[in-house]
């Protein structure tokens, strides 16, 4: 994704194209795995101070820029791409060595009755196992 493009994100999700916003939309796109707050923070801490970098994190989730992932160990991550919804569903595969999470391609296909009077605000399905690099 070139410049132009994250611009064009921003702009599109109504959001004004701050340096900080750029350099969170910038990192998002290159980086092939979900990030805990503390992985951003580390990633750009020349860039981002605290307090800005959550209210962003924030502001993209609601845009549906990332999608938050909880993996149960307790921590947030973050990954590129509008959350999961019916019929957009992806998995999400956890490291057990690592613990290193990574979207996965293709819909994970859920047949689950929710019965009557349920409200359903999320679907998720986390694969656990060991990745290619461990
Ligand atoms: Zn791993
Ligand atoms: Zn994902």
């Amino acid at each position: 994704m070139k410049k132009e493009d994250y611009e064009q994100l921003l702009e599109e999700k109504g959001l004004k194209k701050t340096k900080v916003r750029m350099a969170l939309a910038r990192h998002f796109v290159n980086i092939e795995h979900a990030q805990s707050y503390n992985d951003l923070q580390a990633a750009l801490v020349k860039e981002v101070d605290k307090s800005t970098l959550y209210r962003n994190l924030t502001s993209f989730e609601q845009a549906g820029i990332i999608h938050r992932i909880n993996d149960l160990s307790g921590v947030a991550k973050y990954a590129f791409g509008a959350s999961p919804t019916q019929g957009n569903e992806h998995a999400h595969f956890v490291c057990e060595c690592c613990e290193t999470v990574y979207c996965m391609e293709g819909r994970a296909p859920l047949q689950i009755d929710i019965p009557k009077g349920f409200r359903t605000n999320m679907v998720q399905t986390i694969v656990r196992g060991i990745c290619a690099d461990c």
